[in-house]
């Protein structure tokens, strides 16, 4: 008994081929590595080189640079079918690449920046990271102290971030830094190379859930990089940090849907096998009852995502809000579905060798990672009740 999937009027036939291509990938590439990984608690260099290689990194991004110059529905389908490998970490290592450190320098960065790091990020030959988030400042952005101060040239760097996806051996990090005075206005974007003198990584971050996903403390003391290293225009940067925010909150949206189907398939399947006092899971109403708000949860959540996806690609300005709504109920759904299939398999569901508990904890950090739940709602009721 798989799950009833419906066609959709928001994706192509073109879609469809891309979903069976990344598909087959997850099962060559992801799912049989799952379980090392997750120990290991990072992912090969070489999946970035092979993600590349099946056309995976650049999906949004201009040919020129190597990008395949599509929309974000594509990159929906991508996160939905990386999600369902047994391995929200992998996703997660792979996307902080693709679209959290890419998509500001696709959009805003000079020529020579994007030669020099997206055309060989896209090629999976370079990891990149984004790095905002810093000790003292996580969801309010706009306070952050890690100080660039020019002199000359350069922009000298001091500070400290941490919660870093891909940090412990990122090539580069788009990094958000103090240029000016307090507050948004202050801050800019720039390519920060990790060979730069001055540069630690501290500890490598033991987290809860995604944890094949490498997560970095990062140090700055005196950091040299060129002016020339700068995305787009100084001062601009908390407009390039929350303009590509809405990228990273539909790929969790986009993974919550993955993770959905997934799990109810795994249930379907499960409850179907297992017997108690006589029958099969599925022959108790509460179970049946208890799929059907599971199901009602994904195709609820799809919806929100894929209306956020066509809202984005045409840049229309209710996407904030559109995105925003998709990230909220999807990370609320998720964590309801993973406790439900988590509480369907029993005492296996409590086994490390199943997928089942591993998703439970993966799906924790969505309702915190790319903007937390209290923060959706924040932008949904600004939107409602203008200050
Ligand atoms: C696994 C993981 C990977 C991450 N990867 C990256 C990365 O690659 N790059 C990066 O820069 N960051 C990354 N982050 C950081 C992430 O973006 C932040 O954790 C997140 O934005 C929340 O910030 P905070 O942890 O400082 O919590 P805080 O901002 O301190 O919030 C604490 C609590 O207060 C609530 N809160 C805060 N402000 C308000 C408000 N105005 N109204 C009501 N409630 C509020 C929050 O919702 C939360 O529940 C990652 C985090 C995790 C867990």
């Amino acid at each position: 008994m798989g799950y009833p999937r419906q066609p959709s009027a928001h994706l192509s036939a073109e879609h469809d081929e891309f979903r069976a291509s990344v598909r087959s990938f997850v099962e060559r590439e992801i799912r049989p590595n799952a379980t090392a990984w997750e120990e290991a608690g990072e992912v090969p260099r070489e999946l970035y080189r092979k993600a590349a290689d099946a056309g995976l990194l650049g999906l949004r991004y201009d040919p020129r640079w190597g990008g395949s110059g599509q929309d974000f529905r594509a990159t929906v389908v991508l996160c939905e079918e990386l999600a369902k490998g047994d391995s929200i970490g992998a996703a997660v290592a792979l996307m902080a690449q693709s679209e959290f450190a890419l998509s500001a320098l696709s959009d805003e960065a000079s020529e020579h920046l994007k030669e020099s790091w997206l055309a060989p990020a896209i090629r999976g030959e370079l990891i990149g990271a984004i790095g905002v988030s810093e000790p003292a400042a996580g969801s309010d952005v706009a306070a952050i102290s890690t100080k660039a101060v020019r002199d000359g040239d350069e922009y000298v760097i001091s500070g400290q971030k941490t919660f870093i996806s891909n940090g412990t051996r990122a090539d580069f990090i788009t990094l958000a830094v103090r240029t000016g005075g307090p507050g948004a206005h202050g801050i800019s974007l720039c390519v920060f190379p990790t060979k730069t003198a001055g540069f630690e990584v501290g500890r490598r971050l033991d987290k809860l859930g995604a944890r094949a996903s490498d997560t970095g403390e990062l140090f700055f003391d005196a950091c040299r990089i060129p002016v020339s290293n700068l995305i787009g225009e100084e001062g601009r940067g908390i407009h390039y940090v929350l303009s590509h925010f809405a990228g990273e909150r539909l790929v969790i949206a986009a993974f919550s849907v993955g993770v959905m189907e997934h799990l109810i398939e795994l249930g379907l399947a499960y409850a179907g096998d297992r017997h108690t006092f006589g029958r099969s899971l599925v022959g108790f109403q509460t179970w049946r009852h208890r799929f059907a708000e599971m199901a009602t949860r994904l195709e609820s959540t799809r919806q929100l995502t894929y209306h956020a996806a066509d809202l984005l690609s045409r840049r229309e300005p209710t996407a904030e809000i559109g995105v925003s709504m998709a990230k909220l109920a999807a990370a609320d759904h998720v964590q309801f579905v993973a406790r439900e299939v988590l509480q369907l398999h029993g005492g296996f569901g409590q086994m490390e060798d199943s997928p089942i508990p591993r998703y439970y904890r993966d799906v924790a950090g969505f309702s915190i990672g790319a903007g937390t739940s209290e923060i959706m709602r924040e932008i949904i009721s600004r939107q409602l009740t203008p200050a």
